[in-house]
């Protein structure tokens, strides 16, 4: 989950740095072409008033011979009128001539050279296209004989008539370009340049349009476009497969964490140990080193809790003198296997027993002989007794032991066996050998008796009368019956 939310944020921000890059380089990369474009407008323009200067200049020297060229390429015409003002152009039935006025003696004499023979020069050293447009109002107010020329069958576009290029051609150039224009699709561009014309009087005649194949310029701005972007591809993609790669094994280890965390959670501690760095070199480390270090404590306080428990379970259930069960234990066992003799009249007898004058023995030898006498009780009980007999220390020096599936004979036996027992198994202290005995009152289940309780009070009854019939004896609790029914 993790995971995938990093990747995508990665995906995110990559895109985010990569297409404004890619925006920014295109940006730069169309001032530059616009200013290579400039560059070659400039270039056309100086082009052409270089040479018209430079015919000019050539013309003056013809000056002192006006007369009319045979090919055409100067012409020469008497002025009327005014011989001043700068270079203009001049329509001719046969051709547009570019010169200027000039005084030869008392006559002013226009001189002027083939301007489309100078176009076609512009045309073969630049490597450009021409088309003059020539304004339709002008052309259209000249005598019969120049409408013959450049009216009748021409190509008329906006308000152009249209010379020196095919139908075709013309109609994708843009004319209105207002200084310089761009046309064309992808990198198929071409660059049209506007040159005006204007007569004597300063009328617009019309403009040439210059036009240049500038693929070039726009297929190495692509291609440069395209190497950088692929390179800052290439370079967003390498930093981010960087960034990546760190942050999947961040997201890893979280996520070793994270399963870490849940094995505690669980309380499975086993082999939580070897996941400890003894070189940590970051704060994940030190978090694992500290979760592992936390496992581990818990682990061990839940392991001495689970100790406690069980002490205190033993505590409840057992006497910690004598390891014995205690009475809380005799009666939840006894109950139940009452029940059961109750309801399936099995046979049940019980012994209850008392160490006789123990305290006399403590008195004498102390408390911790009187321990030791219990302890010694304790064991001599527990090597005779059966292990589906329930024994329990009672409470001071009293047991008890309850015998299911024993008749009162056995029982009898059974008693006998732990009294001579017990006399045969006398404590050590120094070099003082103490002898005790025991008074042992025997009582057995008979129909109609209710609870546990009852058998208890009647082996207490026999117990009394063993002790007061001289103790270190077995006495057997008879009921009032069976006596009424003997005498
Ligand atoms: P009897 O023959 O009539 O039973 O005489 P007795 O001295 O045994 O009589 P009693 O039941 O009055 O004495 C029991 C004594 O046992 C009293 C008490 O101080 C002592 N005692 C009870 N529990 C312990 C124990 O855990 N350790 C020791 N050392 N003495 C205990
Ligand atoms: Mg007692
Ligand atoms: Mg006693």
């Amino acid at each position: 989950m993790l995971k995938r939310r990093v990747l995508l944020r990665i995906i995110v921000s990559f895109l985010i740095t990569f297409l404004p890059t890619v925006a920014f380089l295109f940006f730069i990369f169309q001032r530059i072409s616009q200013h290579s474009l400039i560059k070659e407008r400039d270039f056309l323009y100086n082009n052409l008033n270089s040479l018209l200067e430079h015919k000019l200049k050539d013309l003056e020297l013809v000056s002192a011979l006006p007369k009319p060229p045979e090919n055409k390429y100067y012409i020469a015409f008497r002025i009327n009128g005014n011989c001043t003002g700068g270079p203009y152009y001049w329509l001719t039935t046969d051709s547009i001539y570019y010169g200027k006025n000039t005084s030869i003696g008392n006559e002013c004499w226009f001189l002027g050279v083939n301007f489309v023979e100078l176009l076609e020069v512009i045309r073969k050293f630049n490597s450009v296209e021409w088309v003059i447009l020539y304004n339709r109002y002008y052309v259209e107010e000249l005598p019969k004989e120049f409408l013959d020329r450049f009216v009748k069958g021409k190509i008329f576009k906006d308000n152009y008539v249209i010379a020196g290029m095919s139908k075709q051609d013309v109609l994708d150039v843009p004319l209105d370009t207002r200084g310089y224009a761009v046309y064309g699709k992808l990198w198929n561009k071409n660059l049209v340049v506007e040159f005006p014309l204007s007569d004597r009087k300063g009328f617009p005649m019309g403009k040439v349009l210059f036009i240049k194949d500038v693929s070039q310029i726009y297929i190495s701005f692509y291609v440069l476009m395209g190497i950088l972007s692929v390179y800052s591809f290439a370079l967003s993609l390498l930093s981010f497969l960087l960034l990546y790669l760190f942050s999947e094994n961040l997201v890893n280890r979280i996520v070793k964490l994270q399963k870490l965390s849940s094995g505690i959670k669980e309380g499975n501690f086993s082999g939580i140990e070897l996941l400890k760095t003894d070189k940590p070199k970051d704060e994940l480390d030190h978090l694992r080193n500290n979760l592992v270090d936390t496992a581990l404590t818990i682990g061990r306080l839940l392991s001495e809790l689970e100790e406690k428990n069980r002490e205190l379970q033993e505590l409840a259930y057992y006497d910690p003198l004598t390891g014995l069960p205690n009475r809380r234990f005799f009666f939840e066992h006894a109950s139940l296997i009452f029940e059961e003799v109750k309801r399936y009249e099995k046979p049940l007898s019980l012994l209850v027993m008392d160490i006789d004058h123990f305290k006399k023995i403590n008195d004498t030898y102390g408390h911790d002989v009187g321990d030791l006498v219990l302890k010694t009780f304790a064991s001599v009980l527990r090597g005779i007794v059966r292990k589906s007999d329930i024994c329990a220390r009672f409470g001071g020096e009293e047991f008890v032991v309850l015998l299911p599936n024993t008749e009162l004979e056995g029982a009898k036996v059974l008693a006998e066996r732990i009294r001579t027992a017990v006399a045969k198994n006398p404590v050590e202290h120094g070099s003082i050998v103490i002898v005790f005995t025991v008074s042992i009152g025997i009582s057995q289940y008979r129909k109609g008796m209710q609870s546990i309780d009852e058998l208890i009070k009647e082996a207490d009854i026999a117990l009394y009368w063993a002790k007061e019939g001289g103790r270190n004896r077995v006495e057997v609790f008879i009921p009032d019956e069976t006596v009424e029914a003997q005498t």
